[in-house]
C-alpha cells in the first residue's frame, strides 16, 4: 500500500493507494480526517476530481463530527460541576443525608443539592429537573399577570415540563402555554420572550408577518434573545 498526504481545500487529505477496485471516501472522528483509499493505478487528477465531486459532503461531515466532539460529557449531577441557573453558572454540591428525602437549596453561586447516599445519577438529575420547575413555576407566577397585560391576552394555564426540543408551546383553543422547565437555566430574558412569543399565538396561530409585527410592539428584543437562546439550548 502506498499512502500520500496530499493537499486539499486549505487541509490535507490522506489518500492510500491499494489493491481494490472501489473509491472509499471516510471522515474519521475526532478531528474529522479525511482518508481516501483509492485503487493503484489512480492519478493525482482522479483523486482531486474525486474530492471535488463530495466536497459538499465531505465539509458536512467534518462539521457534524466536530460539533459531536466538542459536546460536553454529560452531566454527572456531582460535586464540583457546574449548573447554570437562571443564566449563572453555579456550583453544584451534593450532600448526602440519611432518609429518602432529597432536597434542593441555592446559596449564591452555589446549588445544593441534598440526597440519599444511594441516589442515581438519573434520581439526582430528577430532583434537580423538579427544582428547575419549582423556580420558573414561582417566576411565572409573579410575572404572568404583566406578561398577559403586555400582550393584551390571557392564558387559561400556564404549565411546565421537561421539554428537550421546544422552549414552550400554546395550544390555542385550550388557551394553555406549556413552557420547559429547562428556561430555568437560561438568563431571565429567555423566559421573558417564550413566554411573550406563547401568548402572542393567542392573537395569531401561525408565525407570518402579523405575529412578527406583534413581537416586535410586545418584544423588540426577540430576534437577539431567539439567536442567544438557540445557541446556547441546554436540555439535559
Ligand atoms: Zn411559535
Amino acid at each position: 500500500m502506498e499512502e500520500n498526504i496530499i493537499p486539499w481545500s486549505g487541509q490535507v487529505v490522506t489518500v492510500q493507494k491499494k489493491a481494490i477496485k472501489n473509491i472509499y471516501l471516510k471522515v474519521l472522528p475526532p478531528e474529522g480526517r479525511i482518508l481516501l483509499s483509492v485503487p493503484k493505478g489512480c492519478s493525482r487528477r482522479e483523486i482531486e476530481a474525486i474530492l471535488e465531486r463530495r466536497r459538499a459532503w465531505l465539509l458536512e461531515r467534518q462539521r457534524l463530527i466536530r460539533a459531536h466532539a466538542n459536546t460536553p460529557a454529560k452531566r454527572q449531577y456531582v460535586s464540583g460541576e457546574k449548573i447554570p441557573v437562571w443564566g449563572t453558572p453555579c456550583e453544584l454540591v451534593v450532600r448526602e443525608v440519611p432518609g429518602n428525602k432529597a432536597r434542593v437549596a441555592r446559596k449564591g453561586d452555589r446549588v445544593l443539592l441534598m440526597v440519599p447516599g444511594y441516589a442515581t445519577r438519573e434520581q439526582r438529575r430528577q430532583v434537580i429537573n423538579d427544582w428547575y420547575r419549582h423556580q420558573l413555576e414561582c417566576v411565572v407566577a409573579r410575572e404572568r399577570s404583566r406578561l398577559e397585560s403586555l400582550v393584551g391576552k390571557s392564558a387559561a394555564e400556564w404549565r411546565f415540563r421537561d421539554m428537550h426540543t421546544r422552549w414552550g408551546t400554546c395550544n390555542v383553543r385550550a388557551r394553555r402555554v406549556w413552557l420547559s422547565i429547562h428556561l430555568a437555566k437560561q438568563h431571565p430574558e429567555a423566559l421573558r420572550y417564550v413566554a411573550i412569543h406563547e401568548l402572542t399565538h393567542l392573537w395569531e396561530a401561525n408565525h407570518g408577518p402579523e405575529f412578527k409585527a406583534r413581537m416586535d410592539r410586545y418584544y423588540p428584543r426577540w430576534r437577539e434573545v431567539k439567536k442567544l437562546l438557540r445557541m446556547e439550548a441546554d436540555f439535559e
